[in-house]
């Protein structure tokens, strides 16, 4: 049989892209390297049964494509709980702490002032940029700080040009961890799912994309595959583990290859209780002495009391260095530290370390790490018809968040119903 269409991945942006190219009326069908759908949305069972996000997780009101994917189906938007003082770790006064914030976030901001086409800045690192930075070191270190957690990158290996490119495609005026589902984002994966069918296939890994006159080859373990036209919905650098024969044209080859992984561990500590409420914090704890290092308050008003904690970037590495037992009482020693010994008291720790997953390559994201490579996300954009590419990462909207993903497998798909000069699938919600 020859398909219309296959997609590679079954993460947001194969799902939506899928979904969107069945709307249209095309035959899809999606093949999945993992035993699950979702790719960097995942979930686990904790060690007292409840189910929760190991991988994306936050929704906000500014993301309108996720936003009305979860209302779609019914899920039930939780708050994140901000309610009280967040906390500074080595602690200081709450107005320094604020002066503190607004003098990172004024950095951020002078650098997103920056023209990224700019060809005087083509070989600076945003390491490079900052060291120039007249800022007071504290202020430069908070910035590090956010970066390091945010790209999950170390900022020497990233070109100053990309991150601003990135960063002001990521317009959110509101809290990007304002809301979580209730019954996790993975649920919200699954039932994108369902509305597929029989049309996913788990567990098969493609190895190779051949290309031929009446379209594409795609190998298999479990055999190949034919279509007219092919949706690589995999992160670059997992998709540059593709072989492609004949061998991609150099551009596109090029642009595949010049990205790297992030690096991010995500843990989950649940407690009895809300302890850190009791001396009026929220539970969001921000460390100055350490980057890329993050945590908030997860709870969800039903009895179940978490704080999530993020390692981005270097010290992610730095972490699982230390093996579990090791990160875990480094973690726990600053969180008593922050929020105090109850912090120790801990029901049930789970550390995800995403870093060096095969199928995802690391999280958040993947980041261009070739300074050269300007045209990279936009070449693949382009892809080379009937092979056509998409993931968050590609995404003109919130590149790196699931908002991103639905944004770009919905955009891979408009360019393949181009070519059966169809209009895009009437219900792309899915
Ligand atoms: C720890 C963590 C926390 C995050 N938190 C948030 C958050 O709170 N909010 C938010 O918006 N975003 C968050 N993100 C980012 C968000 O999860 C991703 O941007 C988004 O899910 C990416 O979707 P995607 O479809 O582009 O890629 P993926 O989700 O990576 O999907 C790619 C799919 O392709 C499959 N695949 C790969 N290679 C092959 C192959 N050769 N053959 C077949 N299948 C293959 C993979 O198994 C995967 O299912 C987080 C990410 C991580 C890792």
């Amino acid at each position: 049989m020859i398909h219309d269409v296959i997609v590679i991945g079954a993460g947001f942006a194969g799902l939506s892209a899928a979904l969107a190219l069945r709307d249209a009326g095309l035959e899809v069908l999606v093949l999945e390297a993992r035993q699950r759908v979702g790719g960097r949305v995942e979930s686990r069972i904790d060690g007292l049964g409840d189910r929760y996000d190991s991988g994306g997780q936050f929704l906000c009101e500014d993301m309108p494509q996720v936003m009305a994917l979860a209302f779609r189906h019914g899920k039930t938007l939780v708050p994140a709980p901000t309610d009280g003082a967040f906390t500074l770790q080595p602690s200081m006064s709450e107005e320094d702490g604020e002066a503190l914030w607004l003098a990172s976030f004024a950095i951020r901001e002078r650098m997103n002032a920056i023209d990224p086409a700019d060809p005087a800045i083509r070989d600076l690192s945003v390491a490079d940029w900052l060291a120039r930075q007249p800022d007071a070191a504290d202020a430069k270190s908070a910035f590090r700080s956010t970066i390091e957690g945010l790209w999950c990158q170390p900022l020497d290996a990233v070109p100053l040009w990309y991150l601003v490119d990135n960063d002001r495609r990521i317009t959110n005026e509101v809290s990007e961890l304002q809301y979580f589902p209730g019954e996790t984002m993975h649920r919200l994966a699954e039932d994108l799912a369902a509305g597929l069918g029989d049309r996913i296939r788990l567990s098969t890994p493609v190895t190779e994309i051949r290309r031929e006159e009446s379209g594409v080859v795609v190998v298999t373990p479990a055999g190949p595959f034919q279509a007219l036209h092919v949706v690589v919905a995999v992160p670059p650098v997992t998709a540059s583990r593709i072989a492609f024969s004949p061998p991609l044209p150099a551009q596109l080859a090029g642009a595949l290859g010049a990205w790297r992984c992030g690096t991010v561990i995500k843990m989950r500590l649940r407690y009895a209780r809300a302890f850190w409420r009791d001396e009026g914090r929220n539970g969001m704890v921000l460390w100055r002495d350490i980057h890329g290092l993050f945590a908030c308050d997860t709870s969800r008003d039903d009895g179940h009391t978490i704080l999530t904690v993020f390692a981005g970037g270097p010290l992610a590495l730095r972490l699982r260095a230390l093996g579990a037992d090791g990160m875990r009482a480094e973690v726990l020693d600053r969180l008593v530290a922050a929020l105090g010994t109850d912090a120790r008291d801990v029901l049930d720790f789970a550390a995800r370390d995403w870093s060096d997953e095969p199928w995802s390559g690391g999280g958040y994201s993947d980041s261009v790490a070739d300074f050269s490579a300007q045209d990279a996300e936009a070449v693949l954009r382009a892809g080379a018809s009937p092979i056509h590419f998409a993931c968050s990462e590609l995404s003109l909207s919130f590149p790196g968040y699931v908002e991103g993903a639905i944004v770009s497998g919905r955009r891979a798909a408009e360019a393949v119903c181009d070519m059966f000069d169809l209009p895009v699938g009437l219900d792309p919600l899915g």
